[in-house]
């Protein structure tokens, strides 16, 4: 007798957890997944037959190491540095790098395997990884970043490679870490590879709008999903979580769209500024001086900086968190939908935990995962290195464009995908069952590997 899906998924899983005891940030992104493709399993006898859930939930290759390096003061340190291979089914293995005091292999084993989907759902010919490092690079100087990022290179390069493995930024790792770890490499290797790196700068074969990207397919993917409603962005008021790269640039947009950008948020706190955030002088803060997010206060009339409570207190008519995992619980989720939220996209991933995401579905609150609202900053990766392949430079209009007719592609398909699964509208279910569908046929295609 052949099992039924659901028990094929409860076993894939528990097996999974035992395995990989004391990671809860990658339980939690394989359960969101497996739950979401039950119907897939049902109509595919063939994928359980062939074993596709059990391999997708191992990575290909895990790969773990020492970075020693010396600090200003000559003491020498010691990080622990990561990459997890996890699919290259659809392409060589793109995704970032991670640096920041929290990195443990469960947080990075959970990033490569929401890559892995995200990544299909771009339809860009891409597999799925990251890495990165329990390294903090706040308060450090440019000459330890510089030491420290050589060294995690030393370890890695033999890995990398444009048809291998393709890293790229995320939290911790901008234009100042992607340059001293692509001039690494080069020294290494003996060779300008622009395509085995990408968030380059445009100088040395980066592309126009990588910076941008992540921050403004988040808000074209809201714009998608309102837009199924008759609804827009104009006019609406937002709160956004993080002050990094993603909310920067999701801020950017959404004022340009005429809606309000009204927060934005660090470790230490958050700002509201109900003129809508000067985006230049968030810049000046955050990315020039490195400061802190009270500094923005402190210098425009009008925005507050509040060092404890929540950001989600703050109301609002979109909710974009653009900061990190499990920044938006069940209460938080609670708050703004009592404060009349009308959409969430995540420009983060996994931003909302389970609870939250429950929580929207039931109120109706339109929702769109991670997976699927971030994909734009892996899918202009992606065309960074059809740039570098082919030695061509677009330039920036025509290459929103691009980002633009992605985030619309990666929206039908994932709401195709939501109404052929039986959850018509639910986009977690339709961007986890449109980019299954395609690891799995590429990994049923490409035999027992
Ligand atoms: N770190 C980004 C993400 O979470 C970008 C990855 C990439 O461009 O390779 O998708």
């Amino acid at each position: 007798m052949t099992s039924s899906a659901s028990s094929i998924i409860h076993d894939v899983y528990e097996a999974a957890v035992t395995r990989n005891a004391g990671e809860p940030e990658f339980h939690q992104a394989m359960w969101e997944v497996l739950e979401s493709v039950e119907a897939v399993i049902e109509q595919h006898p063939e994928y359980a037959e062939a074993a596709i859930l059990d391999r997708l939930v191992e990575p290909e290759r895990q790969i773990m190491f020492r970075v020693p390096w010396v600090d200003d003061a000559g003491r020498v340190q010691v990080n622990r540095g990561f990459r997890v291979q996890f699919n290259s089914a659809l392409g060589p293995y793109k995704g970032g790098l991670r640096f920041h005091p929290s990195v443990n292999l469960g947080i990075i084993k959970f990033l490569g395997f929401e890559q892995i989907l995200k990544n299909a759902l771009t339809g860009q010919g891409i597999g799925g990884a990251k890495g990165g490092a329990d390294f903090d690079p706040h308060g450090r100087s440019d000459a330890e970043v510089m030491r420290f990022s050589q060294s995690f290179m030393s370890e890695l390069y033999r890995h990398l490679g444009e048809h291998t493995d393709v890293p790229a930024g995320d939290i911790g790792v901008g234009g100042r870490e992607i340059g001293y770890l692509f001039g690494q490499y080069r020294r290494l290797t003996n060779r300008h590879e622009s395509g085995m790196f990408t968030g380059k700068s445009v100088l040395w074969g980066g592309a126009e709008v990588r910076t941008e990207a992540t921050g403004y397919g988040a808000v074209f993917f809201l714009e998608e999903m309102l837009a199924m409603r008759k609804d827009g962005i104009d006019g609406r008021t937002a709160v956004v979580s993080g002050s990094g790269n993603v909310a920067i640039y999701a801020i950017d947009k959404v004022q340009q769209l005429g809606g309000r950008a009204i927060t934005a948020s660090d470790s230490s706190g958050y700002i509201v500024d109900e003129a809508g955030i000067d985006v230049e002088l968030l810049k000046q803060v955050k990315e020039v001086e490195r400061g802190r997010i009270s500094s923005y206060a402190d210098r425009r009339a009008g925005a507050r900086f509040i060092a404890d409570g929540r950001v989600w207190d703050v109301a609002g008519d979109l909710a974009l968190p653009c900061a990190t995992q499990n920044e938006l619980n069940g209460s938080d989720a609670a708050t703004l939908i009592g404060n009349g939220v009308v959409a969430v996209a995540e420009g983060a991933n996994m931003p909302c935990t389970p609870e939250a995401v429950h929580a929207f579905r039931d109120a109706g609150v339109l929702f769109g995962p991670g997976k699927a609202a971030n994909a734009g900053g892996v899918a202009t990766s992606a065309l960074e290195m059809s740039q570098n392949a082919s030695r061509q430079r677009w330039d920036f209009e025509s290459s929103e464009e691009k980002l633009h007719a992605i985030m619309r592609d990666v929206h039908h398909s994932a709401y195709a995908a939501s109404e052929k699964y039986g959850h018509p509208g639910d986009y977690v279910v339709g961007a986890n069952c449109a980019g299954f569908v395609r690891v799995a046929d590429a990994m049923l295609a490409q035999g027992l590997i």
